[in-house]
């Protein structure tokens, strides 16, 4: 039994939190938004008034924020982790915020904080039966350390030094944008040449692109997007990989392409709708929630 506190109770960050707490960890949770925390009490959290709070007793901290600004105002701000860390404590971050902002953190924290990232691929579902895939960055040791508690969320697979899990997933968001903007090209392109929607969906879920024709066939005929992963997480997730890219002088075409897309969708309102949302824009659609 760890004591644990968990920031960030958003559609990934509360099941998670719940694991915990249902593995018989010692949970505090924060959120910005207070009333999300309600079910985590009543699941057996205690609920902190600030990041710090929450931090003071804890062993591990865990962050799950929607961006590298969220986490920053949660380590920095009035209240925020810095104030509340112990030496000698961890701060296990889950979020998708790149490589540089993780290795940025220690000199934010009080000497003696451990960092690792851990960001998780898999979406909401996942997280509620514990079935991420969570990169871990940082030393073996630490990996070890704190494998236990990555187990109640999902399966921990050691990247590499600090950063590796988060740049591992960037790696692996570069390919999401470019698949779901493959997907609503290819649609687009059926719907200007006069093929039927039901017929196309049937072949291209049996193609190279199948598995994300399977998992959004269901928003794409009802036009219902309901956010599993928010646009406007994956444009934040291609500027990220936009960034790592300029970092090393490469440039990544296909994941640029699929920026534009996605941030000309999140500029027409879609932003808060899941990310396949981006298919009902390029075929010129409406999308609702
Ligand atoms: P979400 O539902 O939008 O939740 C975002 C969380 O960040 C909420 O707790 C929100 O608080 C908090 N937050 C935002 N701005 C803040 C600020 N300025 N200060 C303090 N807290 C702030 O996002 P999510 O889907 O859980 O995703 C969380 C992270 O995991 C993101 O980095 C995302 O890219 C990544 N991720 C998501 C998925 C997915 O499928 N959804 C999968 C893998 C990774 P409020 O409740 O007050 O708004």
């Amino acid at each position: 039994m760890t004591r644990i506190a968990f920031c960030g109770l958003g559609q990934m960050g509360a099941p998670m939190a719940r694991r915990l707490v249902e593995a018989g960890h010692e949970v505090a949770v924060w959120n910005r938004t207070a009333e999300k925390a309600e079910p985590l009490r009543e699941a057996g959290a205690r609920v902190a008034g600030s990041p710090g709070a929450a931090a003071r007793q804890a062993e591990a901290v865990v962050t799950m924020l929607a961006t590298p600004e969220a986490l920053h105002e949660v380590v920095r701000g009035d209240g925020g982790l810095a104030s509340g860390m112990r030496p000698g404590s961890a701060l296990i971050e889950m979020s998708t915020v790149g490589p540089e902002v993780v290795r940025g953190l220690p000199e934010m924290l009080p000497e003696g904080v451990e960092v690792i990232d851990a960001p998780v691929l898999g979406t909401v579902l996942q997280a509620e039966s514990g079935e991420l895939k969570v990169f871990v960055g940082g030393e073996r040791e630490a990996f070890e350390r704190w494998r236990p508690i990555l187990e109640a969320m999902g399966t921990p697979l050691h990247a590499g030094p600090q950063g590796a899990g988060a740049a591992l997933k960037l790696v692996v968001n570069s390919t999401l944008g470019a698949l779901m903007v493959g997907l609503g090209e290819a649609l687009a392109l059926a719907d200007k040449v006069g093929l039927e929607e039901g017929l196309v969906l049937d072949v291209l879920s049996d193609s190279a692109i199948g598995v994300t024709a399977r998992s959004k066939r269901d928003r794409i005929e009802s036009g219902k997007y309901p956010p599993n992963f928010k646009l406007e997480l994956a444009v934040k997730d291609l500027a990220l990989v936009a960034d790592a890219a300029d970092g090393c002088d490469l440039e990544l075409r296909v994941s640029a392409a699929a920026r534009r897309w996605l941030t000309e969708a999140e500029g027409a309102g879609s932003g808060n709708l899941d990310y396949s949302a981006v298919i009902a824009f390029i075929r010129g659609q409406a999308a609702s929630a």
